[in-house]
């Protein structure tokens, strides 16, 4: 089953939000190497701080890119909203917060019980 079409609003926004964070990636890459520079001590702390701070916003911004990248494949491959679990279509609502779910509520709720034990 193709639902291709249903997807194409959220395709663009998920394009979108790629741009964005591409553009905020590199940014911060690039800010990176200008920090590298500085010398002082209180700058230098103040530089570790901010070095930290920014890799964890780096690191939570690299996984969103990556998540947005593999449900833009499998928006277009057709496989997008299908529980891997169960083969059922996964609800729109639930795509809406998690754009990248694999599974449907119901098989997300029994795999994070297996987790569990
Ligand atoms: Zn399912």
């Amino acid at each position: 089953m193709v639902r291709k079409n249903e997807f194409e609003h959220i395709k663009a926004e998920l394009t979108q939000r790629k741009q964005e964070l591409e553009q905020k990636l590199i940014e911060l890459s690039r800010e990176r190497i200008t920090d590298d520079q500085v010398q002082d001590p209180g700058d230098q702390a103040l530089s570790s701080t901010m070095e930290s701070l920014r890799t964890s916003l780096q690191t939570a911004e690299t996984e969103e890119y990556q998540r947005i990248v593999r449900a833009l494949e499998k928006i277009e491959d057709g496989t997008y909203g299908i529980c891997i679990d169960c083969g059922q279509p996964i609800s729109e609502k639930r795509l809406k917060s998690y754009p990248d779910a694999a599974r449907c509520l119901v098989c997300q709720e029994l795999f994070e019980d297996r987790e569990k034990e």
